[in-house]
């Protein structure tokens, strides 16, 4: 039950009731859930290119043949990816900067994956990126830091539409304003 509580959303009485589901039930597997825990933190590492979680060196994502490479999607998290695969409107390829601009966290540009997305640029030439970041100040200040330091690389820069709730991050958003967010966007 204490371990429970560590986890997001999951206060004491829900800790007990899952607890004493795991022990009880007949349809219970804690051994397969413990094992699939185990094996995510052992196996789970980043992709090389856009920073998914992979079990090899490239995702999913990037080695889906059925996938176009372009536009590339910048995006905060591994939840923005999941949350706009889930719409199923977008075939491009993403970028995870693994969070966004903060000064009062302490987060700086070179603690974001920004070099990695550069030396990306050099190489792959996209045509459009697409900057899909929350609507909040620190995804602000990211959008506009990004979009001054793409300015001089010639590539179309976009971002996603308004729409989604102010101050929210994308994986709380809904699939229909998020496929509506990636619709609506425009060149900076
Ligand atoms: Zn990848």
């Amino acid at each position: 039950m204490r371990e429970l509580q560590c986890l997001p959303g999951i206060g004491p009485r829900s800790a007990e009731r899952i607890a004493l589901w795991l022990l009880q039930s007949r349809n219970a597997n804690p051994l397969r859930l413990a094992r699939s825990l185990h094996d995510a933190q052992q196996l789970l590492k980043n992709c090389n290119l856009c920073g998914f979680f992979t079990t090899d060196d490239l995702c999913q994502i990037c080695t889906n043949p059925e996938r176009k490479k372009h536009p590339l999607c910048v995006v905060e998290t591994v939840h923005d990816v999941i949350a706009i695969e889930r719409t199923g409107i977008f075939q491009g390829s993403y970028h995870i900067l693994g969070g966004k601009l903060s000064p009062l966290d302490g987060v700086s540009p070179d603690q974001l994956r920004i070099v990695p997305l550069l030396e990306r640029l050099k190489t792959e030439h996209p045509p459009e990126l697409i900057l899909a970041l929350s609507a909040d100040v620190e995804g602000e200040a990211t959008t506009h830091y990004l979009t001054q330091l793409l300015a001089q690389t010639g590539i179309l820069v976009s971002r996603i539409a308004h729409g989604l709730p102010a101050g929210g991050g994308l994986e709380h958003a809904d699939e229909i304003t998020l496929s509506k967010a990636l619709a609506g966007r425009h060149e900076l």
